[in-house]
This record gives C-alpha cells, structure tokens and sequence, in this order.
C-alpha cells in the first residue's frame, strides 16, 4: 500500500485549512482603527539621575558691629570685681593700667599679677603717674610725658605700643588725629613719634566722682551705644569704644550693673566684644613693644 505524505484527499485537514484561512482573512480584513496600534516603548529609563545638591555657599555672615571695652586706672580696689565678672561672662576687655598703682601695694601688684594670667585680656598703658592729677602742668612738657609712659612699658614689660592718656580723649591711631584739648596736641604728637599708638574713647560710662558710683544703669548704658550705632557717634564706623573705670565696681550694687551690661549686650547679639589691638588702623608692627 503506498502510503503518501499528501493529505489533501483528508477531509479534517481540509476544515482546519478552511478554518485557519477565515480567521486569516478576518483580521486582514479587520478596521484599521481598530489595530492594536504598536507603539513604541522606549526601554525603561533609569530615573534621571537628581542632580546632588550642593551646598549653597554660605550667605555671608554679616560682621557685627565692634565693642571695645576699656578699663581704666586699675589695678585698684574695683580691679578684682572687674576682673571676675568679665572672666566670667567671657568677654574680652582691655585694661589701661597705671604702672605707679601696680607698685603702690602688695595687693595692687597682686592683682597686677592676676590680669597677666588672665584669658581674654589685654593690657595697654595708662600713664606711669597718671600726670599726679595735674593735667595742665603735665602736658606742658611733652619729653616728659614721653618718659612717663616709656617708664610703665619699660617697668610693666607691656607687649603692645597702645596708651591712653590721662585726663584726655586723644587719639593718634595712624591717620586718625584728634584733641580734646588742643594744649595737650604736642605732648600728643611726642607720643605718636616715639612709636605710641594714642586711644582715646567714644563713649564713656559715667560714674559718680564722689560716691565711685555708675550714674548710668546698665540698660541706659545699652540705649545709649544702640543710638551711637544709629547717628554714627564713633571715631570709626561700627567700631566703638567704651570707657569704664576699675574703681566703680568696688560695691556690688555697681559690678551687678555690670554684670547686667555684660548679659544684655550678649543677650542681642548685634554686638562682638574686641580687644584693642584689634581696632581698625593699628598697624601689626607698631604693637612690639617700645
Ligand atoms: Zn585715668
């Protein structure tokens, strides 16, 4: 029997064919509208990378305004008080000192001893004699106004060229000139020629002469450098400085005043304490000692 691979005479074969070419014909014949249209997927994309923020650079911290704090004609009684309560609340100050106090006792010198170990204090020159009190007579002789503040750098060992003038609000820093008592000028100008740098003060806290009493409270105190910022009451532009007195703080009532100076001024933060050395126009070279 000869057997044959075509199938053509099955009549299955001929149905499945028959049924297989009508399904063809209907989707060939299908709307185009209604094809399943292809559309293209991209292949998934990683998710675009974020861009890494970057820091923004930091806006710039807008310099706060400069307090110079200064005491003057210590070491004396109201030295120690001064001395603990700005340790304390960690504010840097200056201190003029008068080389004639710190000999003038064993606890004067003590407490001469106690500001060279101190942190966050400068000590400048206030005078060898602090012109005895005759202020006149001592400006009169420019040489020996000279010698008299050689005399507290020479005998106290200070590191820095800057003084203070007794009884005067004279200022020689570099260009910056200015008398308050223009007989007190040459004297003045001697200073500046043998290598001093002259502080005077922009605001001076007022004290009582007889009682050695604050006669400004600390809150008026403050009121009164917020409004020397306002008018631009200062030798230099958002740099002040404050004159105070050792002596004042002797009684508590006076060092809780400045205790409470001390924390206001912190407490609004537009304010940064400084030492002298640090106040516009001194020229680094002219702090070696003289
Ligand atoms: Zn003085």
């Amino acid at each position: 029997m000869e057997t044959s691979t075509d199938d053509d005479g099955d009549p299955a074969t001929a149905q499945i064919r028959l049924l297989m070419l009508c399904i063809a014909l209907a989707i060939s014949f299908q709307p185009a509208h209604k094809r399943i249209p292809v559309v293209f997927k991209p292949p998934l994309q990683k998710e675009a990378p974020v861009a890494k923020k970057t820091k923004a650079p930091p806006l710039k911290k807008r310099s706060k305004k400069k307090l110079y704090l200064t005491f003057d004609d210590g070491p004396n009684r109201g030295t120690k008080n001064v001395l603990h309560i700005v340790q304390d609340e960690e504010v840097p100050v200056t201190f003029f000192v008068v080389g004639e106090h710190v000999f003038a006792s064993a606890v004067q010198h003590q407490l001469w001893d106690s500001l060279q170990i101190a942190n966050h204090i400068e000590i400048c020159n206030h005078s060898y004699s602090h012109a005895n009190g005759r202020y006149e007579k001592y400006y009169g002789q420019p040489d020996s106004v000279v010698k008299d503040f050689k005399r507290t750098q020479d005998s106290l060992g200070l590191t820095n060229a800057i003084v203070r003038t007794p009884g005067r609000n004279i200022w020689r820093v570099d260009t910056l000139q200015y008398t308050d008592l223009k007989r007190s000028a040459a004297a003045a100008d001697s200073l500046q020629k043998a290598g001093f740098v002259v502080m005077g003060w922009d605001l001076e806290w007022h004290f009582d002469h007889k009682t050695m009493s604050v006669t400004t409270a600390a809150d008026d105190l403050v009121r009164q450098i917020d409004s020397a910022f306002a008018r631009r009451r200062m030798k230099i532009a958002d740099h002040l400085v404050i004159l105070a007195h050792d002596q004042v703080y002797q009684h508590s009532s006076d060092s809780q005043q400045l205790r409470t100076f001390l924390q206001l001024l912190k407490k609004k933060g537009d304010y940064e304490f400084a030492l002298m050395t640090a106040y516009p126009l001194i020229a680094q070279d002219s702090l070696a000692q003289r």
